[in-house]
């Protein structure tokens, strides 16, 4: 079955719109999820890589701190090293007094001996005045300025430190510049005198060299000047300079140094290679001639960072992609049951209800799986259930619609907003010249009112207006019964024309009847003969059938609307009297009691006597045919403050029901009366005598009205002007 009203565009358009779509629940799980994994990873990564990278870091930096104590040491052995050769030169037996006697070939062989033996490569013997007597290795190479050296120059002078009378210095007019010491030479005789002094030295690449054999590390030897003076690196001189420290710098790190803080790690480039340096204090006799600075490659941070960082982006990476998967599946689990639920749900919407989801009840989602076929599978039912009832009330509709299309009685329907909702062919025909335009029908029809006769298109309507209310007492318009009653009604008028005429043509053998009568009456003798009695019968049933020929003319005349009074001054009292009076004799047959409660005045009004005798007879005859033995009639005059008088019949009869008093005035109606017991009381009638009452009353512009209690009696009351 398809519902194809109830496709909604919101589904189609949720099912096109990719915006929408990228919202969905898989992406709402996925993305963040993604995201933070990614997060997470980038983050482990970094940490763990700078983890690494520290622990290299200070890896390098405990290794340049013991490098730099290697150095040191080096240095220090070196230094005693070159005492000893000092010693063992200044203490040569000999020596002295070559050097007095200026013996150089003597000096030579001793220092050359000493010097190999030490592994000492540059010696140099001065005399007292400092100039050289004998020089070997860097010294015999030129004319060594050793006016120049400070050294020297403190050896001559005998100066003295806590560490002896020994000096030693960095020698940087030298190329190679040297790693020098120097002794007196002291007399003998004299210790205070200095015969000589003797310079042992090294060149300071070579001690470098060594330490860095040693360290394993490359040295570079800064003067207390900044000036870089010798390095195991081999450099351009451009990158000397750049190597070079500035004073202050130098003096910053001496300051340290003499703080007893270790320098800071220095971090320099050489030929594309990355350095971490670290400076000790270079001491030759406990003085700090310069600064050492042992460098160490630090590439191998940048390299193994990098690498270490490169393993552990790829175990995240790694991780981190298969936390994702995990989460794809788990986000793929929980989304494919919704997803088919949203299909199903979406093809339900469109109208197909025999789609249902059928997924596993397992958990929350298969359970609302479960509940929305429950759903579903009852919405089916109750469609078809619709469908069928719909069925039914459109073949019910049908047929109430043709029965009334097919209704003799025109039938006019009128909606709340006063438009036509319905009209049916009887109607079409009987208002068939004012159906165009529909405004005017509907202002012809709004004006009627309900039990009017109209007569349009050759048709005496009766018109019957009924305001039609839903079950739950909505009003839903108005409907206009149109009954034709024209066959009845132009019948009606020929008898009522008919019964006109005869009554006035009965009047004229009648009248005769009773002129004749009268003459007969007049020519006899009087005495009770029964020819007397028999006459006075002639005239008082001659009289009686001319009053009957009366009324009936009358009757006809009310049924034509033609009907009227000849009104004269008259005493209603004496009226009633008479009436009572005229029906006493049945009281005593019927066995009832008639009271008349008056005052004793009179009432005088201007009226038709014969008329109003009439109307109070019929009354007076009702109560006593419907009153059973025992009850009584109860006669009531008065005038009330309103200038009206009220005449009351009252009787203890048995009542009329409630459905038929607003009937019993109409001519004809009759309905025959039931005593409490059960038995029906049907005196003889036409059911004229209502109808003549309120007319009378009527054509003296006054009113009558009913009162009844079924088994308990009926209060005829009327009201006439006076
Ligand atoms: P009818 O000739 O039948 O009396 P009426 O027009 O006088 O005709 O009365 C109409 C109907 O009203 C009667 O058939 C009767 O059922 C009822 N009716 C009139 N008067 C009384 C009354 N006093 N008590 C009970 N029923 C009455």
């Amino acid at each position: 079955m398809a519902l194809s009203g109830f496709e909604t565009p919101t589904a189609t358009e949720w099912k096109n719109n990719w915006w929408q779509r990228l919202f969905n629940i898989r992406n709402k799980i996925i993305v963040p999820y993604l995201v933070i994994t990614l997060f997470v990873a980038a983050i482990g990564t970094y940490i763990v890589t700078r983890l690494v990278a520290g622990s290299l870091q200070e890896r390098l930096s405990n290794q340049l701190i013991e490098s730099g104590r290697v150095a040191t040491e080096s240095v220090v052995r070196r230094e005693a090293q070159h005492l000893e050769a000092l010693r063992l030169i200044t203490f040569a037996s000999g020596m002295e007094d070559a050097i007095l006697a200026e013996d150089t070939a003597f000096i030579d062989v001793v220092i050359s001996g000493l010097a190999a033996n030490a592994d000492i490569p540059d010696v140099a013997v001065l005399n007292q005045e400092g100039q050289p007597l004998a020089t070997l290795g860097s010294f015999a190479q030129g004319d060594f300025p050793f006016d120049q050296s400070a050294a020297v120059q403190a050896v001559i002078a005998s100066e003295q430190d806590d560490l002896g009378d020994k000096h030693g210095e960095i020698l940087t007019q030298t190329d190679p510049p040297l790693f020098a010491l120097a002794a007196p030479v002291i007399s003998s005789t004299d210790p205070a005198r200095v015969m000589g002094v003797v310079v042992v030295a090294t060149p300071l690449r070579d001690i470098l060299g060594q330490i860095k054999l040693e360290a394993l590390a490359d040295m570079t030897f800064y003067a207390s000047s900044g000036e870089l003076v010798s390095s195991t690196f081999v450099l351009s001189p451009n990158e000397r300079n750049t190597l070079s420290l500035s004073a202050p710098e130098i003096e910053e790190q001496l300051q340290l140094i003499r703080q007893d803080q270790e320098s800071e790690t220095v971090e320099i480039e050489i030929r594309q290679r990355d350095y971490q340096g670290l400076y000790v204090p270079f001491r030759v006799r406990g003085q700090t001639v310069g600064l050492l600075a042992t460098f160490l490659p630090s590439e191998f941070i940048v390299l193994e960072g990098g690498t270490s960082a490169r393993i552990f982006a790829a175990i995240f990476g790694l991780a981190a992609l298969s936390i994702v998967l995990i989460g794809f599946v788990i986000a793929s689990n929980i989304v494919t049951p919704i997803s088919r639920l949203v299909n199903v749900s979406q093809r339900v919407t469109e109208g197909d209800l025999t789609q249902r989801s059928t997924l596993p009840n397992q958990d929350e989602i298969g359970f609302l799986g479960f509940t929305f076929d429950i759903m579903t599978e009852r919405l089916e039912y109750r469609t078809q259930l619709l469908e069928i009832t719909i069925d039914a009330l459109k073949a019910e509709t049908a047929r109430l619609s043709s029965i009334l299309k097919a209704s003799k009685t025109g039938m006019i329907m009128i909606d709340t907003t006063g438009q036509l909702s319905f009209i049916n062919q009887a109607a079409r025909t009987f208002l068939e010249p004012i159906l165009r335009p529909t405004q005017r029908l509907i202002e012809y029809l709004q004006n009627l009112n309900p039990q009017d006769m109209i007569e349009i298109n050759n048709f005496i309507l009766a018109v019957e207006i009924t305001a039609v209310v839903s079950p739950d007492q909505e009003s839903v318009g108005t409907l206009v019964a149109l009954q034709d009653i024209t066959q009845q009604e132009l019948a009606g008028r020929l008898k009522d024309r008919f019964i006109a005429r005869v009554s006035h043509e009965l009047r004229t053998p009648l009248t005769a009847i009773k002129g004749y009568s009268d003459l007969v009456m007049s020519t006899i003798d009087f005495g009770k003969t029964p020819k007397t009695r028999h006459v006075v019968e002639i005239i008082q049933q001659t009289e009686l059938l001319d009053q009957m020929i009366v009324q009936l003319l009358a009757i006809s005349q009310m049924s034509a609307g033609t009907f009227s009074v000849r009104r004269r001054e008259m005493d209603l009292r004496a009226t009633v009297m008479q009436a009572i009076e005229g029906v006493k004799p049945r009281l005593d047959a019927a066995q009832l009691t008639l009271k008349f409660l008056e005052t004793g005045e009179d009432f005088a009004i201007h009226g038709d006597e014969q008329r109003l005798r009439w109307a109070v007879d019929h009354l007076l005859d009702n109560a006593i045919k419907y009153t059973l033995p025992g009850g009584t009639i109860t006669c009531h005059l008065c005038a009330l403050g309103n200038g009206e008088i009220e005449l009351i019949i009252q009787d203890t009869g048995v009542g009329i029901r409630s459905i038929d008093q607003p009937h019993i005035f109409d001519a004809y109606y009759r309905r025959e009366a039931t005593a409490p017991n059960g038995d029906v009381i049907d005196p003889r009638g036409l059911g004229l005598g209502l109808y003549v009452a309120q007319n009378v009353v009527e054509a003296h512009q006054g009113r009558i009205t009913v009162e009844s209690t079924l088994g308990e009696g009926s209060t005829f009351v009327c009201h006439l002007p006076a």
